[in-house]
């Protein structure tokens, strides 16, 4: 039984099959077939190019070309270059392999062409289970949603997951978390979605440390690769609120890294929601085993030497007062009010990398 007093709440159930466990990779063929495409583009980031051939070499007859050149924030021009490689071949699928990136240029592409999308995540990012695509032009980061750019099929395969570098599993993890704990206060937050968050923060917490010290765990890969499943589901059927919307702006006007961005802000988001948000953030540190969900995420990142500050990710510090002005110039659901100095200050503790700060009740 939820705790919330009194129900009230939309829930859309987000239409995408998943196939999940060591070895997936070798059924890509016969979900293409599922599909009933032929004709499949391989998307994937320059840094996945090598797992993207061996994948096309598989595909056989079935795939028309490789476009490696997938990069953070989808650029305007690179969604340009897919788009007009992917009519040049003439392509009936996009099977984006990698992290969130390749997902990205994917679903680029897929809202101009209509064509179905297979994903093989290989990072926690999450993108693969939303219907959420972006794109950057200009230094702002524009993200809206479409059902026709939601993968059709995800391949969860926790093998692809072993060659991360136990900082890009912390802080891709940590991406994952900050998905369930946002989709728990999101404006579309339901009963259901919550179960999913509060266990993907639970296989989490329990996951990544172990991932970063055993890195060849195939029982830690597979336990974080299902937290990031839930997480990504999560985000796709709750939303998003103020963490994802300053991750956005840093990663769009400054060009921070994704992964690590999240890293970095999510204890101090957490932090300003939790007068707003108690509910949330007794599921939130229930899940951590921890007496604050804010305190036991900082926790979380600095058992495993995550980053813990915007100054060691790039931020300069005359970037802090733009990031707080760009956070207040569009109205978006939080839980709590946006105020431009309070987000300043939440701005200052991460760039600082401090423990987050409690906030008075509202
Ligand atoms: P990424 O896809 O850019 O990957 C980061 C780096 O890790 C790349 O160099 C990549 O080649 C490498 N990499 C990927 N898998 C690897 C592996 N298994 N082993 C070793 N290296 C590997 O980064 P990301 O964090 O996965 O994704 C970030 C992007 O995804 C951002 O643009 C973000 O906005 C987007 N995103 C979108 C949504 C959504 O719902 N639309 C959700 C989450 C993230």
């Amino acid at each position: 039984m939820p705790s919330e007093q009194k129900l009230s709440f939309v829930y859309q159930s987000q239409p995408s099959r998943v196939v999940f466990g060591e070895g997936s990779l070798a059924k890509t063929p016969e979900e293409i077939d599922r599909l009933g495409a032929s004709r499949v583009l391989v998307i994937a980031t320059p840094g996945r190019k090598k797992l993207a051939d061996e994948l096309a070499a598989r595909l056989g007859s079935k795939s028309v070309g490789v476009f490696d050149r997938a990069v953070m924030h989808v650029p305007a021009e690179t969604a340009q270059e897919g788009r007009a490689e992917a009519a040049r071949l003439n392509a009936d699928c996009y099977v984006a392999i990698g992290g969130g990136s390749a997902t990205g240029l994917a679903k680029a592409i897929a809202l101009i062409s209509g064509h179905p999308i297979l994903c093989i995540p290989t990072t926690y990012a999450g993108s693969e289970m939303t219907s959420t695509w972006g794109l950057t032009e200009g230094g702002i980061k524009k993200n809206a949603r479409d059902p026709l750019v939601l993968p059709k099929t995800v391949l969860y395969d926790p093998a692809l997951t072993m060659s991360m570098s136990a900082t890009l599993s912390a802080t891709s993890g940590m991406n994952a978390v900050a998905h369930c704990v946002e989709a728990l206060y999101a404006q579309e937050a339901n009963p259901i979605v919550s179960l999913m968050a509060e266990e993907g923060i639970r296989a989490m917490a329990r996951s990544l440390p172990v991932v970063v010290k055993e890195p060849a765990s195939m029982e830690a890969r597979s336990l974080a690769l299902y937290g990031a499943w839930l997480g990504g589901a999560s985000l796709g059927a709750a939303g998003m609120a103020l963490h994802h919307k300053l991750c956005h702006i840093l990663g769009g006007a400054f060009n921070l890294p994704h992964a690590e961005t999240h890293t970095v802000l999510l204890p101090h988001a957490t932090a300003y929601n939790a007068p707003a948000a108690p509910q949330a953030m007794e599921r939130i540190a229930r899940a951590l085993q921890s007496k604050s969900a804010a305190q036991g995420l900082y926790a979380l990142e600095a058992g495993m030497d995550a980053p813990l500050s915007l100054e060691s990710i790039g931020m300069k510090r005359e970037g802090l007062d733009h990031a707080a002005d760009l956070a207040v110039k569009t109205p978006s659901y939080n839980p709590r009010p946006l105020e431009r100095d309070a987000i300043r200050a939440l701005l200052e503790d991460a760039f600082e990398g401090r423990p987050p700060r409690t906030w008075p009740s509202i």
